[in-house]
């Protein structure tokens, strides 16, 4: 009684949602079945032959088998289910489902796995809610489900992103079975993953008796999606240290990009390493990601190390190697690695040039990145609204600002907020303030949340000791309840990620160590003559007060943190999540000199590689 209840509320919960998502097919249309009968014959024989038919996707070797069998009389051998379900397979993997279903509609008593088959067949083609009502109709005959079903169903809803179904499917195995089996709890992990329900994937990937590399992809893949980085590389660790589990190509191309965004180098290269052991050969998306790594932690000469072992490349290859040079300052490089892609006969597209036009406002290339700009159309390459950003940047920066002004008011299409961003960023370079009051009043019209932009405005009317401007900016933050993001700095040592927040890390930074290498760090600086430029804080209060704050920003701390605990001579690596401010770009610079290390700080924008007192970005960013 009890499990006939669970079953009808089970229905009207499938049915109800799915009544909303999917017409009901005609199915019933299809001609009837013929009265199914079995001969005792070599199943297995023919079994194995439509295994080969599958596998080669061909239709007609099937068709001759049939044809053979009919011409000896022995028709009445495919009326067995195991076959039956191997033709409706074969159909549904040459993509002929409606053939898939007329041999499903031909079986009179239909067991689990003819059922299953048709389903998976209906997935693997895109019909997902027909796969589920199909699941339904299982459970109305009274058909138990088995792990195949469920994982079936699962898949289905996973598709469909249905929640409420799949997780009355999660009940339905736990009712039933207590405990699910590998295959459907990989199943269940991967429903709950891409439904967001992140709480769900702890609960079972916890419980699961036996977790396999799928379920471990899996989870980290969570971990990625959601962004939070240190815990997929914790469990990318945990996977292969303590678990024991390897890894496939999947895991990495998943952890290369995170390690790519957190700029750890370190546990990149120990990627690298074990695709270098691995007997396998990587695949040419992995070794593009490995690139982007690289590119993406500054680390620009193992980029041409990976590239140029490359047996195969395709565009994005050289694509990500054109960006890695564009973001790291070397455009010359950039445009070279260009010339050789088109003398291989590479064609570029729109990502090629994006590559290549930012790279060029970034170097202060104005003419070379007009001409990159006219050269597109010679490419069959249509303009989109990144290439037209790219242009007002260009222009911009190179204190073009008019002519930057007029591209933005007549780009084909709506100028975005990084359109405006950019060209207030020129203004901004450029001190001119009339018309960064222009481009911001756009600008707030389209991005009227971005702290950033307000931040950018204000330090225009700073630098140019307007205050009421700079109040007035307060006010409107105040007035739309917008806060400051918190300046967020990170940096990798051994395995461990050390991260440091503006004008906080309190503990730290009132440690003995920190103020003796604090001093010393700052008597060796101001000696060669730094002079800390506090224009860039809002507050209007004493010059002394604003020093301490810029102090604190978190790059700072960051890189105080770094001298202490790595040796002398060794590169310093710095991710901020913010644009560096004026102040700690000199600062950098200065500590670069007098403590001969270079610093690497990758902001928001691009990358800064600071060495002997200079900066690669030229105090152009
Ligand atoms: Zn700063
Ligand atoms: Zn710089």
């Amino acid at each position: 009684m009890e499990v006939l209840r669970v079953k009808v509320v089970f229905m009207y919960i499938i049915a109800l949602v799915l009544s909303f998502i999917t017409p009901s097919i005609n199915a019933h249309l299809l001609p009837p079945a013929p009265s199914p009968t079995s001969d005792g014959e070599d199943i297995n024989a023919f079994s194995l032959f439509l295994n080969a038919c599958i596998s080669t996707k061909s239709i007609h070797h099937a068709q001759k088998l049939c044809f053979h069998l009919h011409k000896t009389q022995k028709d009445s051998i495919l009326e067995n289910p195991i076959l039956k379900s191997k033709l409706i397979t074969l159909y549904s993997v040459c993509g002929q489902v409606d053939e898939a279903r007329r041999v499903f509609e031909a079986i009179g008593k239909r067991p689990e796995s003819v059922y299953v088959a048709m389903a998976i067949g209906y997935s693997r083609n895109g019909f997902c809610k027909e796969a589920l009502l199909l699941y339904c109709d299982m459970l109305s005959q009274c058909i138990e489900p088995e792990n195949f079903a469920f994982s079936m169903a699962l898949k289905a809803c996973t598709d469909l992103s249905t929640a409420l179904v799949g997780r009355a499917i999660h009940a339905q195995i736990m009712k039933h079975r207590g405990q699910a089996d590998q295959v459907v709890n990989n199943a269940l992990l991967n429903f709950y993953v891409e439904c967001g329900c992140f709480a769900e994937v702890l609960k079972v990937f916890e419980v699961m008796p036996q977790r396999n590399v799928v379920s471990w992809n899996t989870l980290i893949a969570g971990y990625a999606a959601l962004g939070r980085v240190f815990e997929t590389l914790d469990a990318f660790r945990i996977m292969q240290r303590e678990e024991g589990i390897g890894f496939s190509w999947v895991t990495l191309t998943t952890v290369l990009p995170i390690c790519a965004q957190v700029t750890t180098l370190l546990s990149g290269k120990e990627i690298h390493g074990q695709i270098v052991k691995s007997r396998k050969k990587a695949d040419v998306p992995l070794l593009n990601s490995l690139i982007d790594m690289y590119a993406k932690c500054g680390a620009i000469s193992y980029c041409k190390k990976v590239f140029d072992r490359m047996h195969s490349k395709d565009l994005t290859t050289w694509n990500t190697m054109l960006a890695g040079y564009s973001v790291n300052g070397r455009i010359e490089e950039a445009i070279a690695l260009f010339d050789e892609m088109i003398r291989f006969g590479i064609r570029p597209d729109g990502i090629s040039f994006v590559a290549l036009l930012s790279g060029c406002s970034h170097s202060g290339l104005t003419g070379e990145g007009k001409r990159l700009f006219d050269a597109m159309q010679d490419y069959g390459v249509q303009p989109s609204l990144e290439h037209y950003a790219c242009l007002v940047d260009l222009l911009g920066r190179s204190g073009k600002l008019d002519e930057a002004f007029a591209t933005a008011e007549n780009i084909p299409m709506k100028a975005s907020g990084s359109i405006w961003g950019s060209l207030l960023n020129s203004c901004r370079l450029h001190c001119n303030v009339s018309l960064a009051e222009t481009v911001a009043e756009r600008l707030f019209d389209v991005e009227p949340n971005n702290p950033g932009n307000y931040l950018m405005l204000s330090n225009i009317y700073a630098n140019a000791r307007m205050w009421d401007g700079v109040n007035r900016v307060r006010e409107m933050m105040a007035m739309k309840g917008i806060k400051k993001d918190s300046g967020c700095s990170w940096i990798q040592m051994k395995h461990k990620i050390h991260t440091f927040i503006a004008g906080g890390s309190s503990d730290f930074r009132c440690s003995a160590e920190y103020s003796k290498v604090w001093t010393e760090l700052s008597n060796a600086i101001e000696a060669e003559g730094y002079i800390p430029d506090t224009s860039v804080v809002l507050h209007d209060i004493s010059e002394e007060m604003k020093a301490m704050w810029v102090c604190g920003h978190s790059e700072r701390i960051a890189a105080v943190f770094a001298l202490i605990h790595t040796s002398p001579g060794m590169p310093i690596r710095i991710t901020n999540n913010l644009r560096v401010c004026v102040d700690c770009h000199s600062w950098m610079k200065a500590v670069s000199r007098v403590t001969r290390r270079p610093i690497v700080l990758r902001d928001t924008n691009r990358f800064h590689h600071f060495e002997h007192g200079t900066c690669s970005c030229k105090d152009y960013w």
